[in-house]
């Protein structure tokens, strides 16, 4: 049994579709039960988002616009496809009305001039929707045995909206009692990515590029042989090709570094994708649709062969770095606690941290856009320390990156991380802070965000390359 996930550059356009028909064709002559998970067209989601947020500024026509542009772009892609004219009838209909439901969600949002969450998540799952329809068309009308599910019926979730955690053993149940009948049947599921559904139906969604975790939750319960991420690029590289464009296929990377990995901005794969394979020790392989005979990037517990000391690096922008410093925290037990409370009582996430070890400051790294939120949240916890100066200052630096350099082997290799601030420094690089990951396999460290690409190409040239070699 297979899971394979095409995401949304799988499915740009009609000629895409007949790619990932003509993939889905080859794996199923030799594997006869098959989940299919796709993605909406690549860039639908920010155009839904889009789409959404217009209405709620109450811009009618700009939602309007874009909504009449999703419907041609639609309507021409399957009009590309040549689908069966039956199948063509009932996409195209679906596509109609489906978009029709949108326009008079976006109407609802104008006239409230308010965007829920729970709004946010039943607009931005409508690519899905689509996808699905058109696939599955597709695959029945190549003569495969096919059939669109939306995951509202499959996935379960809590109602955290716009990131919410599936609730596994109603999922299972669920898959249990559709997708294993249609897969015995030898159909083939097509399921909708990113979305989910609470227990009581409401549309839920897993956080943007969550496909990907769509595919590891059913592969997770369906206890499948392999999950495979369709993709544009041939597995993961030692860094992302748009910034480095000679980044080399990883054949193996292990479990725990791909989590490092897309945890640390890696868009090849959504974090959370990684646990539930990992878990189960189901094979997780990353590979491109466009270049299918490549074997791609497999996910592994252990590496067959030895393991280069630092193997990728990865970037996240758009972050500030927070700190909070004076001599009287010294010793005073709790300050550390406090602060990340305060972060954490509004919801904020914090991606690194960093204490000095005299003990004077704590820094750490927050989006970029919740940065004024944080600093007033700390401001009125830690008043009366500031009141006493114990507190000296509280400050943030806003447009900084992190970069990340991860490998298994890295800290047990001496001189790594000289190697890579060697490296940094001579690219004229200045660090604002480093943290080296307790896990063993990753350095961070904090840096301008107008230096971060510099920064990877020179980890790559002068750091990755290099001990690729040796
Ligand atoms: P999909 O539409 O298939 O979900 P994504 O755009 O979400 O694809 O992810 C694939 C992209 O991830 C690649 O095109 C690449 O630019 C980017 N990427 C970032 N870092 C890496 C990396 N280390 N290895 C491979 N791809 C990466
Ligand atoms: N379509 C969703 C997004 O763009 C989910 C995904 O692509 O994985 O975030
Ligand atoms: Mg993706």
């Amino acid at each position: 049994m297979l899971v394979m996930k095409f995401g949304g550059s799988s499915v740009g356009d009609a000629k895409c579709f007949a790619q990932v028909v003509q993939i889905v064709q080859e794996a199923y002559a030799k594997d006869r039960e098959i989940v299919v998970v796709v993605s909406a067209m690549s860039g639908v989601t920010n155009k839904l988002i889009a789409c959404a947020q217009a209405a709620a500024r109450g811009e009618h026509e700009t939602y309007q616009r874009i909504k009449a542009e999703l419907l041609s772009r639609h309507l021409e892609t399957v009009a590309a496809l040549e689908l069966d004219p039956k199948i063509r009838l009932d996409v195209c209909s679906l596509i109609e009305d489906r978009l029709y439901d949108l326009e008079r969600w976006c109407r609802s949002v104008a006239i409230l001039r308010e965007l829920t969450p729970r709004g946010l998540d039943l607009i931005s799952s409508l690519g899905e929707r689509l996808s699905v329809a058109m696939l599955a068309g597709a695959l029945s009308t190549a003569g495969l045995k096919s059939q669109p599910v939306e995951a509202t019926s499959l996935v379960v979730t809590d109602d955290n909206f716009g990131e919410a955690t599936p609730l596994m053993d109603e999922t299972q149940a669920r898959v249990q009692a559709t997708l294993v009948p249609m897969l015995r049947r030898g159909c083939i599921p097509v399921v909708t990515g990113f979305m989910g559904a609470t227990k009581e139906g409401v549309i839920t969604t897993l956080g943007r590029g969550g496909s990907d975790y769509t595919a590891a939750i059913l592969g997770a319960v369906l206890k499948a042989d392999e999950i495979q991420i369709w993709t544009d690029v041939d597995g993961i590289l030692t860094a992302d090709p748009r910034i480095v464009p000679e980044a080399q296929t990883l054949p193996e990377v292990t479990f725990r570094e791909a989590a490092e990995l897309s945890y640390f901005g890696a868009k090849v794969l959504h974090p959370k994708t990684v646990m539930p394979a990992a878990e189960l020790g189901i094979p997780l392989r990353i590979v491109n649709t466009f270049n299918h005979k490549h074997p791609g990037t497999l996910l592994v517990h252990t590496l067959s062969s030895a393991n280069s000391a630092a193997k990728a690096v990865t970037q996240i922008k758009d972050l500030s770095l927070i700190t909070v410093e004076g001599r009287g925290m010294l010793g005073v037990p709790g300050i550390a606690a406090r602060t990340f409370a305060a972060v954490a009582r509004r919801g904020v996430n914090v991606l690194m941290i960093s204490q000095s070890s005299s003990e004077q400051n704590i820094c750490f790294v927050v989006p970029a856009a919740r940065s004024q939120t944080v600093l007033a949240s700390l401001r009125q916890e830690l008043e009366l320390e500031i009141a006493r100066r114990n507190v000296e200052r509280i400050s943030s630096v806003d447009d900084v990156a992190i970069m990340a350099v991860i490998g298994s082997g890295m800290c047990h290799t001496p001189g790594m991380a000289g190697r890579i601030f060697t490296a940094l420094g001579a690219e004229g690089i200045n660090i604002l802070a480093v943290a080296q990951g307790s896990s063993d396999c990753n350095l961070s460290v904090v840096i301008s965000r107008q230096d971060a690409d510099n920064a990877t190409r020179a980890i790559h040239r002068d750091v990755l390359m290099p001990v690729r070699s040796e």
